[in-house]
C-alpha cells in the first residue's frame, strides 16, 4: 500500500493506493474498509469524482492487475464474454464484438474520444452508473449478465435489467467487483439494430438521450415485427427499457402509424429532468425522433441482411 494524493483546485487530497494481484484480495480490502475504498478501473469517471470533490475514498483499490482483460466467444453455449477492464476502445474495434455483438461495438464507439475510450473500461462504463452511460442501453437489449465476485471467492449473475438503483448506484454489495459481462449473440437472418446517441457536440460529448433498438421480424411475414427490444439513457434516473413501446411493436406491421405510436409510447416511458445540457421537454420530444428513427434502421438492417 502506497501513499498518494491528488489536487482539488489549489487543494491535495491524500489517500492510499494498492494494487492486489487477486479478486478474494480486492474484495477483502472492500469490506475491510466499509466503504471507505473505491475500485479504479481506467479511472475517468473516478478521478473526475475525486477532483470534483464528489467523493473522498480513504483507499483507492487498481484492478488492472487481475487479468480481467480478455474477450472470448464460447460456440457450444453461443455466449460473448469480455472482462470488465476490456476498454471502451477494445470493445469497439474487437473483431469478436463487431461479429456477434456489433450493437455493443457502436455503443462503446460513441463514448467520449480517443483518449477516453483508450482508458475507460466497460465495467467501469457500468459501474458508474450514471443514467447517460452509452453501453447500458445496449447492453439492456442484448440480455447481458454481470458476473459479480465477491468474498470467499462467492460468484453470482446479476442481470443487467437489475442492477442499476439510481444516479451512481447499483445493487453491487460494498465488497463486490464485477469481473466479466455475458451477452448472447443474436443469430438470426431477420434482425436488425440500431445505437442512436444525441450531444450537443459530435464527438467527446455525454448523451442528452441515447436509445438502443433490436428489431426482429417474423420470418413468415417480414412486414411484422416478432419481437422488439428499446432501452433509453439520459431520461430517467437509471437507463430504461421502453416496455410498452416494445409491446406495440408485437406482432404488428411495421407501417409509419405503427411506428409514429411506438416513439410517442417511448416518449411516456421517459421521465428527463433539466439540467445544463437539455430541458426535459426537449429530451423527451428526441426520445420520440431518435427512437422512430433507430426503428426504421434496424428495420432497414434485417432486410439487407435477410437479401445477402
Ligand atoms: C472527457 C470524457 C468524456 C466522456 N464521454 C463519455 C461518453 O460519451 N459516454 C459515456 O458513456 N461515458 C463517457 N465518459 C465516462 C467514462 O469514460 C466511462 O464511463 C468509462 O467507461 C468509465 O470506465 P473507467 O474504467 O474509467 O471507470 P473508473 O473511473 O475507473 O470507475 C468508475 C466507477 O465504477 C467503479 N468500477 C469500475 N470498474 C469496476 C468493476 N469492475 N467492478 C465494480 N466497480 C467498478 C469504480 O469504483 C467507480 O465508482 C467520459 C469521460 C470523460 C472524462
Amino acid at each position: 500500500m502506497v501513499n498518494s494524493d491528488l489536487y482539488r483546485g489549489d487543494k491535495v487530497v491524500k489517500f492510499q493506493f494498492v494494487e492486489p494481484r487477486t479478486v478474494d484480495e480486492v474484495c477483502t480490502l472492500l469490506s475491510e474498509y466499509e466503504g471507505k475504498a473505491k475500485v479504479i478501473a481506467g479511472g475517468t469517471d473516478l478521478v473526475v469524482q475525486m477532483r470534483a470533490g464528489k467523493i473522498d475514498p480513504a483507499l483507492i483499490i487498481s484492478i488492472n492487475m487481475l487479468g480481467l482483460n480478455k474477450i472470448n466467444y464460447n460456440i457450444d453455449t453461443n455466449v460473448v464474454s469480455i472482462g470488465s477492464l476490456v476498454t471502451n476502445d477494445e470493445v469497439s474495434k474487437s473483431p469478436i464484438i463487431k461479429e456477434y455483438v456489433p450493437l455493443l461495438a457502436e455503443a462503446s464507439r460513441s463514448i467520449g474520444g480517443r483518449q477516453t475510450r483508450n482508458l475507460g473500461t466497460i465495467g467501469g462504463n457500468v459501474c458508474n452508473a450514471s443514467p447517460a452511460a452509452d453501453t447500458p442501453p445496449a447492453l439492456m437489449v442484448l440480455g447481458c449478465k454481470l458476473r459479480v465476485a465477491g468474498l470467499r471467492g462467492n460468484i453470482r449473475s446479476i442481470d443487467v435489467m437489475d442492477f442499476f438503483k439510481g444516479p451512481g448506484l447499483t445493487t453491487l454489495e460494498k465488497d463486490e467487483i464485477v469481473t466479466a459481462l455475458e451477452v448472447t449473440p443474436i443469430r438470426k437472418n431477420l434482425a436488425g439494430h440500431a445505437f442512436l446517441k444525441l450531444g450537443i457536440r459530435k464527438a467527446m460529448e455525454i448523451s442528452i438521450v441515447n436509445t438502443a433498438i433490436i428489431i426482429e421480424l417474423d420470418p413468415q411475414d417480414p412486414a411484422i415485427c416478432q419481437k422488439a427490444r428499446i432501452a433509453l439513457g439520459a431520461v430517467a434516473p437509471t437507463p430504461i427499457r421502453a416496455i410498452q413501446a416494445e409491446n406495440i411493436l408485437m406482432g404488428q406491421k411495421l407501417d409509419d402509424n405503427c411506428i409514429n405510436q411506438v416513439a410517442e409510447a417511448a416518449a411516456q416511458c421517459s421521465k428527463p429532468i433539466t439540467d445544463f445540457r437539455a430541458s426535459a421537454e426537449y429530451r423527451k420530444e428526441m426520445v420520440k425522433v431518435l427512437v422512430k428513427r433507430g426503428i426504421q434502421q434496424a428495420i432497414q438492417e434485417a432486410y439487407k441482411k435477410a437479401s445477402k
